[in-house]
């Protein structure tokens, strides 16, 4: 099927061991593997000598350490922080203190809505409620380091606070959980929003970096092409939902069973906050209808008139 997303599965790289991606950037990625995090989250170093890097990573003694290692002789001037998960921004502290670097990022951790009335946010143990940064970063805002020039590109979807980091000698962009090459980003409300994340694609849709280094996963090369195959994949299965709505599913848990076959048993419960983001959309938008506020435990149906 033409949606269908060419995954890239191709990481042979070991935990806490620095390697060079492309020239004038290293990563090292964390031990931290698993079904959301794929072989682990990779942090990068921007340039040589005066670095930046980008997701120090999870509060990991290991993992902080050997980042530290691979910048030895070095100064840390600026870190990036793309968004407020636990596999992102805990081990900022640490690094910060070690290298006095300046923190950027979007923002602290926030929801993309206000919890509904007895909702609890199922995600909860996934944010880093503790970081701040020290600059606060706007979309479009440009950082210059030694021999580098970052633009901040807000990217909300995955998180409301996820910000994408573009280099412009280099034509590239960080993309954090956004876009990855090994599988789809997880958009589960309340901390995600579909209807941010179908804007941010389509605003990256628009941008010309060709290489992407996500935080999970290889590299993504003929990224336009990608984000692409992103925004065709999120229209098939907002099509999917609507048509198992059409055959008389009404609740989640159906919908789930119906359209992600062979699902890892352990993202069931993300599957189900992915179709409870789209269908949030859809009620949104008058194509769905549902009792009251979109919930996961909610009665859905298609819109009168459709
Ligand atoms: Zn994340």
């Amino acid at each position: 099927m033409s949606e269908d997303i060419p995954f890239d599965k191709s990481l042979d790289i070991a935990p806490d061991t620095a390697d060079e991606v492309v020239p004038g950037v290293r990563r090292v990625m964390a031990n931290n593997p698993g079904p959301f995090t794929f072989k682990g989250t990779i942090s990068y170093i921007l340039g040589r000598g005066k670095v930046a890097i980008v997701d120090p990573g999870p509060d990991d003694p290991a993992h902080i350490g050997a980042l530290l290692d691979a910048v030895r002789g070095e100064t840390v001037t600026h870190i990036f922080v793309t968004h407020t998960h636990r596999d992102h921004s805990p081990a900022v502290p640490a690094v910060k203190r070690e290298t006095g670097a300046t923190v950027y990022a979007e923002g602290p951790h926030r929801a993309a809505r206000p919890l509904h009335i007895c909702e609890h946010n199922p995600l909860d143990a996934s944010a880093d409620r503790d970081f701040a940064p020290d600059v606060a970063l706007k979309d479009g805002e440009v950082v210059e380091g030694e021999g580098w020039t970052v633009q901040a590109v807000t990217t909300p979807g995955h998180t409301a606070n996820h910000m994408a980091y573009a280099v412009k000698e280099k034509n590239l962009l960080f993309a954090g959980d956004h876009v990855m090459a090994w599988a789809t980003s997880i958009v589960a409300p309340p901390d995600g929003a579909m209807s941010d994340y179908m804007a941010s694609l389509a605003k990256l849709s628009k941008r010309n970096e060709t290489l992407y280094l996500p935080g999970h996963g290889p590299a993504i090369e003929d990224a336009p092409r990608f984000v692409n195959y992103y925004i065709l994949h999120r229209k098939a299965r907002e099509a999917s939902i609507l048509h198992r709505l059409a055959k008389g599913a009404s609740d989640i848990p159906t919908v789930v069973r119906a359209i992600y076959i062979g699902i890892d048993p352990r993202l069931t419960g993300a599957a189900g906050l992915s179709v409870l983001a789209h269908l949030e959309d859809l009620v949104a938008r008058g194509v769905v209808a549902t009792d009251g506020r979109p919930a996961i435990d909610g009665v859905f149906r298609l819109a009168q008139g459709r």
